[in-house]
């Protein structure tokens, strides 16, 4: 049997994430000489299927209605049979809350080794190996993975998409039979969003508790709009209940990377850096000149933001088109 790298996709879709994901698992796969095999659990727009089928050589599809549901039993043991199939040198998921659920138990039944959140993987001595921030952010530490398959999440955005392979995957469908859950969900609340997913947004516009309330986020609403981009928070205006604590990025929130993150009176402690450091460009506004998130950053405005945010918005209003 060839070896074969699997990249797990579920009810999320295939969006900028899933498509790192995607990535990595293109480049895995070269490394090895694998076939690279998308499996897909739950129903997933056909648009998005399409495009999968020009980057992967092989899909799976588990199209069963309850595995577009939030339940991780089901698709546990749905990926548990679609991969023991075809004893995968690796599994790749996005890391999302969902990935965080599944990706050490799949591991574990799987009789292979579980890592999460990582930034990027290679092959070393016929070994996968994976990289990952540690101690706050502070330094990078390096794994190798000793049992196989390595089921690996993948932090958001950091990436590069697949480029297509300019053939079409056949899309086979797979039938797996599915437990009564364990959990039962007595309760669901929908998170509060418009447009792109903060995981997956181009340009994030953060503010954090220099802000002194809530009202200064309506401004940076604003910023963001012009800006096309998605509205974030540290963790202290989240707690504050200025904004809504789905904003809140960082070690203990949203790992999101960005082609640019404005990080608006935020100091850039370890645990908010945690979340964002891997932007592409980060930029911010902050009174304070020692403040450590200048240390972090590619541009940088010592100033108080109720001086800047409305100058920047009236500037960039005037350049970027509608
Ligand atoms: P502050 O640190 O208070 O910084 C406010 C900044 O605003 C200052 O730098 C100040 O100079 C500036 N400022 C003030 N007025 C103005 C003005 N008018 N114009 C411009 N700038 C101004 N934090 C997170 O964000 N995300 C996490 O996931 C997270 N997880 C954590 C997990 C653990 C286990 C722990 C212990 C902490 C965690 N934290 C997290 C909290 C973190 O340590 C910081 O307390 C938090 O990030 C601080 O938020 P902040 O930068 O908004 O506030």
């Amino acid at each position: 049997m060839s070896a074969v790298v699997i990249c797990l996709f579920g009810a999320t879709g295939y969006g900028r994430s899933a498509q790192g994901v995607a990535g990595a698992g293109r480049a895995l796969a070269g490394e090895l000489g694998a076939e690279l095999r998308a499996v897909v659990l739950g129903p997933m727009e056909e648009g998005e299927l399409s495009a999968l089928s020009g980057v992967a050589d092989r899909i799976v599809h588990a199209d069963q209605a309850e595995l577009g549901d939030y339940q991780p039993d089901l698709a546990l043991a749905a990926a548990e049979q679609l991969c023991k199939v075809s004893e995968p040198t690796a599994v790749l998921l996005a890391n999302d809350v969902y990935s965080q659920e599944v990706t050490p138990r799949l591991a574990h039944r799987l009789g292979g080794s579980s890592m999460a959140d990582v930034t990027e993987i290679s092959t070393a001595d016929g070994m996968i190996r994976v990289q990952r921030t540690a101690y706050g952010g502070k330094a990078i530490s390096v794994y190798e993975l000793k049992k196989s398959p390595a089921v690996i999440s993948t932090r958001a955005r950091s990436m590069a998409p697949a480029e297509p392979t300019g053939r079409t995957a056949e899309v086979e469908k797979a039938s797996v039979e599915l437990p009564e859950p364990k959990v039962r969900i007595v309760e669901r609340t929908a998170e509060q969003s418009e447009g792109v997913k903060l995981e997956d947004a181009d340009v994030i516009v953060s503010g954090g508790r220099g802000l002194g309330g809530p009202e200064p986020f309506e401004d940076l609403r604003v910023l963001a709009e012009v800006m096309k981009g998605q509205q974030a928070a540290s963790r202290a205006a989240c707690d504050a209940g200025w904004v809504p604590p789905n904003w809140q990025v960082g070690q203990t929130g949203k790992k999101v990377a960005p082609e640019l993150y404005l990080a608006i009176a935020i100091s850039g402690a370890s645990q908010h850096l945690l979340g964002m450091g891997d932007s592409k460009v980060i930029a911010a506004i902050n009174t304070d000149a020692d403040a450590p998130i200048f240390k972090h950053c590619s541009f940088g405005i010592a100033e108080d933001f109720k001086k800047v945010v409305p100058l920047l918005t009236e500037k960039l209003r005037g350049l970027i088109q509608p």
